[in-house]
């Protein structure tokens, strides 16, 4: 069942938003050459437990998934698209990281994520960090009153493949509130001006992933989690919870 917010519980969600925006904030300040993932995770989670908030991925236990997520951020590092475990990995000079983060406020909820170069960036990183930005403001762009979901599907999809990058097709968006899950998907490619309508209270979490080799496949690591690219190419990931209002989209993860 897709839930429409009320106004108040979209100025709810700019609370738990801002908290992650920034605990991400102080993730990307704190990230540099011999940082470890685990570190990072420390600098999240103060800003959590400052702001009162309380982590969903900490704990989160989906089907697929042998154990529960043991941080409150997920460090994607290189060939891992999404899902990486901040674990004891030193961060080295070149190296694309992408940090997804969540905070509950007031028991509703924010997911966000982005991705940068620690130290010396190859440009062929920067595209793909260009790029995958670039698709995630074409989604938020198409994420308007009375256009559907696949108008923000095909969005994203348009800028993906333009750009001759993959996708994992398993992967994309979600509606988002007092759970960090809920209906409806949001998928990452597909046909426009199909799916459930947009109206003013949907709030979705639009999140693009791009694979700089162009395939789509990927592969779980032994974690159960991290999920990497097949080809070692790298990939990037950024998000954004996002309301629809019919005042045009309203980013609720930022500052
Ligand atoms: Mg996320
Ligand atoms: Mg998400």
């Amino acid at each position: 069942m897709v839930e429409i917010k009320t106004d108040a519980a979209l100025e709810a969600m700019r609370e738990a938003g801002r908290v992650v925006a920034h605990a991400l904030a102080a993730v990307r300040d704190a990230a540099a050459v011999g940082v470890g993932l685990d570190e990072l995770d420390g600098v999240a989670r103060d800003v959590l437990d400052k702001a009162g908030a309380r982590s969903p991925f900490l704990g989160y236990h989906p089907s697929f998934a042998p154990a529960p997520f043991p941080a409150v951020i997920c460090a994607s590092v290189n060939d891992a698209i999404v899902h990486g475990i901040p674990d004891g990995y030193r961060l080295r000079d070149g190296d694309l990281v992408s940090i997804d983060c969540g905070a509950v406020l007031d028991g509703w909820t924010g997911d966000a994520a982005i991705s940068f170069v620690v130290g010396t960036a190859d440009p062929a990183d920067e595209a793909l960090i260009d790029s995958t930005r670039q698709a995630l403001e074409a989604g938020i762009a198409a994420a308007t009153v009375g256009n559907r979901i696949g108008d923000i599907s095909h969005a994203i999809g348009g800028v993906a493949r333009a750009a001759r990058r993959g996708m994992p097709a398993d992967f994309g968006g979600h509606g988002i509130g007092r759970r960090m899950h809920e209906e409806p998907h949001v998928p990452n490619s597909g046909l426009p001006g199909r799916g459930y309508r947009l109206r003013h209270g949907l709030v979705l979490a639009i999140e693009p992933m791009l694979i700089a080799g162009g395939r789509d496949d990927y592969r779980a690591d032994p974690d159960g989690w991290t999920l990497r690219t097949t080809d070692g190419s790298r990939a990037a990931h950024v998000e954004h919870t996002v309301a629809i209002t019919d005042d045009g989209p309203r980013i609720l993860t930022l500052p």
